[in-house]
C-alpha cells in the first residue's frame, strides 16, 4: 500500500470542508478532501440555514453566494416569550445592513459548494472513509476506505471537519458533551398570512419555535421534548399545524400546510484544545452547538475562513505549532462566546419557571428599549464575538 503525501488532508466534506477547500484554491497548496458520502448532488437535507450577513461576505468571496438557488432575507427578527409579556424586534435599518441574515436550504449550500469545488484543483473524492488518524510532531497519517480499497495518505497538517465523528481518535484533545433531551423538529410551513422577511424566534415552556422566512412561505425550526417529537412526527398534517398553531399563536394567520417532516437530536459538543500535533478541528467537530440562534455554520464558516488565512500567511510549514496556536488563539473568543450564548439561551428559555419567565419577559422589553444594546447584540450574532 503506498503512501500519497499533501500539503493538507481535509476529512468531510460538509459545508465546512468544503468551505476551507474552497478558501485554498489560489494557495499553491496540495489538498485531498476526503468525504464518506455519495456526490451531494442527490443528498436532501431539508434544515434551513440561516446565514449571518458577515458569512454572506464569506460565501460571496468563496465564490459560492451567487451561485446558491433560493435565498431569503431577513429584514426583521422578532422575539417573544409564549404565555408571557415581553418582546424584541430587531430591524435591518437599526443595524445598517440591507439584511440581518439570510436563510438558505442546507442541501442547496452543499450542492453550490460541491459545484464550486470542481474547479479549485483540490483532490476530491466522495464515498471516501476515513478509518484512522495518527500524527506526530512531523506529520499526520490517516486510512481510508474508497472504491472498496484500503488507502492510506500523509499530510503536514490533517484538519477534521467530520462533525465530530472521529474526534476520540484523537489524542490530547478532549471532547466535552451535553444532551439537551431535546429534539428540533423542522419543515416547510404554509400560513395564510404572506411572509414579508420578518424571523420569528418564540420561546415556549418546551423550548423555541422558530419561522424562518423561506421563498413565499416559512420554515420551521421547532425544539421540544423527545418525546414530543416523536408525537409530533407521527401527527397527520391538519394535527400537526393545529398543535403549532397553538403553541405559536396567529400573528402569521392561520397555518394552512406543512412538508415532510424530520426530526434531529441536539446537543452541545465542543473540544479542547482545538489542535493537537499536525491536527486541527473546525466546524462542527470543534463545537457542536443547538441551533437556537442559528450560530452554528455561521462559527463554521469563519472557522474555514481564518484557518486558510493562517495558512495562506505562512505556507512554508503548514500544520507547524507556531500556525495552529495563532489559530487557536484567533478562534477561542469567538467560539467560546458563541457557545456560551447559545447555550445560556436554551437554559434561560427552554423552561416555565415563573422567576425566570419574568426575567427573560423584562430582558427583552428592556433590550426593545435600548437601540445600542440591540446593536450590540446583532452585531456579535452578524460577524462574532469580534463583531
Ligand atoms: C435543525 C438544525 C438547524 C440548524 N440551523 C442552523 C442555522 O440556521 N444557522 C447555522 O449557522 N447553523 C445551523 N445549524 C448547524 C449547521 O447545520 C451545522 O453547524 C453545519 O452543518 C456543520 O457543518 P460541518 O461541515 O462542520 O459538519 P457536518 O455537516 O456534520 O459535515 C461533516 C461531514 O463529514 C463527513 N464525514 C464524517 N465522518 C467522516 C469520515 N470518517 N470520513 C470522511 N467523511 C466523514 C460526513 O459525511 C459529513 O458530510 C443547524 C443544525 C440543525 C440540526
Amino acid at each position: 500500500m503506498k503512501f500519497k503525501r499533501y500539503d493538507l488532508i481535509i476529512i468531510g466534506g460538509g459545508p465546512v470542508g468544503m468551505a476551507l477547500s474552497i478558501a485554498l484554491r489560489h494557495s499553491g497548496l496540495s489538498v485531498l478532501i476526503l468525504e464518506a458520502r455519495s456526490s451531494p448532488e442527490k443528498k436532501e437535507d431539508p434544515r434551513p440555514l440561516a446565514f449571518s450577513y458577515g458569512s454572506r461576505l464569506i460565501l460571496q468571496r468563496l465564490g459560492i453566494w451567487e451561485s446558491l438557488p433560493d435565498v431569503t432575507p431577513i429584514t426583521t427578527i422578532h422575539i417573544s416569550n409564549r404565555g408571557g409579556f415581553g418582546r424584541t424586534v430587531l430591524t435591518a435599518g437599526e443595524v445598517n445592513v440591507p439584511a440581518l441574515g439570510y436563510v438558505v436550504i442546507h442541501h442547496d449550500v452543499f450542492r453550490a459548494m460541491h459545484k464550486r469545488l470542481g474547479g479549485c484543483g483540490v483532490d476530491y473524492l466522495t464515498e471516501a472513509q476515513v478509518q484512522q488518524v495518527e500524527s506526530d510532531t512531523e506529520e499526520g497519517r490517516i486510512k481510508f476506505q474508497h472504491n472498496g480499497k484500503t488507502r492510506q495518505a500523509t499530510a503536514d497538517l490533517l484538519v477534521l471537519a467530520d462533525g465530530g465523528r472521529l474526534t476520540r481518535h484523537i489524542e490530547g484533545v478532549t471532547q466535552h458533551a451535553h444532551d439537551y433531551h431535546q429534539w428540533a423538529v423542522v419543515t416547510g410551513i404554509e400560513t395564510s398570512l404572506p411572509q414579508c422577511g420578518v424571523a420569528y424566534e418564540r420561546f415556549a415552556a418546551e423550548g423555541p419555535i422558530a419561522l424562518l422566512p423561506l421563498g413565499r412561505y416559512f420554515s420551521l425550526v421547532w425544539t421540544v421534548s423527545p418525546s414530543m417529537a416523536q408525537e409530533i412526527l407521527s401527527l397527520d398534517d391538519s394535527e400537526f399545524l393545529a398543535c403549532l398553531h397553538k403553541q405559536f399563536g396567529d400573528r402569521l394567520g392561520k397555518f394552512i400546510g406543512a412538508s415532510k417532516r424530520s426530526g434531529f437530536p441536539l446537543s452541545l459538543k465542543y473540544v479542547t484544545p482545538v489542535t493537537a500535533r499536525r491536527i486541527v478541528l473546525i466546524g462542527n467537530a470543534a463545537q457542536t452547538l443547538h441551533p437556537v440562534a442559528g450560530q452554528g455554520f455561521n462559527l463554521g464558516l469563519r472557522d474555514a475562513w481564518e484557518l486558510a488565512g493562517e495558512i495562506i500567511s505562512t505556507p512554508s510549514d503548514v500544520g507547524s505549532p507556531m500556525i495552529l496556536k495563532k489559530y487557536r488563539d484567533k478562534r477561542q473568543i469567538d467560539s467560546g462566546a458563541g457557545r456560551v450564548f447559545t447555550d445560556s439561551l436554551v437554559k434561560l428559555f427552554s423552561n416555565d419557571d415563573f422567576l425566570l419567565q419574568s426575567i427573560r419577559g423584562m430582558g427583552l422589553s428592556a433590550l426593545d428599549c435600548l437601540p445600542p444594546a440591540k446593536r450590540f447584540v446583532a452585531k456579535r450574532m452578524m460577524f462574532g464575538a469580534r463583531g
